[in-house]
């Protein structure tokens, strides 16, 4: 079977690996500041926080942010479910704005539309949460213009997007952003098995979250909030979390960092084959904006007949996937009372969307065994 994705392991993510093993430290040693550091230089941005998942990123980014009890924040159906969890792990209520189908991403006329109303009914969220669905950047200057006349604040859920660009800049610069997350699960772009990382230009969100990814607890004398007991003195000041990323992830992140590059061209290089050689087809790839170019985490064609497409595809040994199930139509989130009729683009999206296998170990021969598969589509 060819599958949707896979990592990609090397010998030296390997060695980098065994020798964080054989050294003093598993956990809280020089790897994870030092992933830290490579990341943030790398997305310039002026801090990183590095966790356990994008799930406990997003989680951090949005109490650092003030969600609680009584706040509202928005996301898009099209994603995975944890851009919305985050918002309700907080106490805070959860909306969506719709996509735009030809993209996949957050649709600006929508949410235009729906700050006006909520403006004018005082039902404003605190924090939008854009996705970079399939690692092409959401429209953020049109983004930040509308979320900033508001004050509303903005959380980049950028898990597919590490490695792209945008506006001339790196997707993880926060440019038009408060906290950017990324995600470092096996399927994305590069792999620290699990984990996550948070990317702030705002010290004191920076801060925060540091602080919340482990317990809450300060060890730093600046922040104390009484006279230290002795030198052994720190201090829980909130309600934190065991969040933190471990050396061995840390470790394995700098190494795959160092391939980001190679990955990015790959995925680039098999998207534009998949472009030309499904031209002439009856199907529809993803539009790509000239404002940025796409990291490629997926690549999805929308086709009349995905449901046969998808069966003919199995039938010949390839797997497609599905992203996403919109979040609305999960029984969980269903059980809260959204209306499918309210996301008419995320509706027609669902009904059409296939994701294709593409990932850097995808060999020529297999991504023409699927190119032969679409250009061999049952009428
Ligand atoms: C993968 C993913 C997440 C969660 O990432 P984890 O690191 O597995 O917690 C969140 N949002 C999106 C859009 C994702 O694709």
């Amino acid at each position: 079977m060819i599958h949707y994705g896979r990592h990609d392991i090397s010998e030296a993510d390997i060695a980098a690996v065994s020798a964080v093993l054989r050294s003093d430290f598993l956990t809280q040693g020089a790897q994870v500041p030092a992933f830290e550091a490579a990341v943030a230089a790398r997305c310039g941005a002026r801090h990183a926080v590095a966790s356990n998942s994008a799930t406990s990123a997003l989680h951090l980014a949005c109490l650092a942010l003030g969600a609680g009890p009584g706040t509202r924040v928005w996301t898009v159906p099209n994603t995975f479910v944890a851009s919305a969890n985050c918002a309700l792990y907080c106490g805070a209520e959860v909306d969506f704005v719709d996509i735009d189908p030809a993209t996949g991403n957050l649709c600006v006329d929508a949410l235009a539309a729906r700050l006006d109303s909520a403006a004018a009914d005082g039902t404003l969220p605190r924090i939008l949460i854009p996705v970079h669905f399939g690692g092409q950047s959401c429209d953020m200057r049109a983004i930040h213009a509308l979320a900033s006349r508001h004050g509303v604040r903005i959380i980049e859920d950028a898990s597919h997007a590490v490695g792209a660009e945008y506006d001339g800049g790196p997707v993880g610069d926060c440019r038009y952003s408060d906290i950017t997350v990324f995600s470092f699960h096996p399927v994305k772009i590069i792999t620290t098995a699990e984990g996550g990382l948070c990317l702030s230009n705002d010290d004191g969100l920076a801060a925060t979250m540091a602080r919340l990814r482990s317990h809450g607890i300060t060890k730093d004398a600046t922040e104390f909030q009484r006279a230290p007991d002795g030198p052994w003195h720190n201090e829980q000041q909130a309600l934190g979390f065991n969040y933190r990323m471990n050396d061995l992830e840390a470790a394995l992140g700098l190494s795959q960092l160092q391939r980001l590059d190679e990955f990015v061209d790959r995925r680039r290089k098999l998207a534009a084959r998949y472009d030309a050689a499904l031209a002439g087809l009856p199907v529809t790839p993803l539009r790509q904006s000239a404002d940025g170019r796409s990291s490629y985490h997926l690549y999805v064609l929308r086709l009349p007949r995905r449901d046969a497409a998808w069966a003919h595809l199995q039938a010949r040994g390839i797997a497609p996937a599905l992203h996403y199930i919109p979040v609305y139509r999960h029984p969980y989130h269903a059980a809260r009372g959204y209306q499918p009729a309210d996301y008419p683009g995320t509706e027609q999206y669902y009904a059409e969307a296939l994701t294709l296998p593409l990932y850097p170990g995808l060999s020529d021969a297999q991504q023409a065994e699927v190119i032969a598969a679409l250009a061999d589509l049952p009428a």
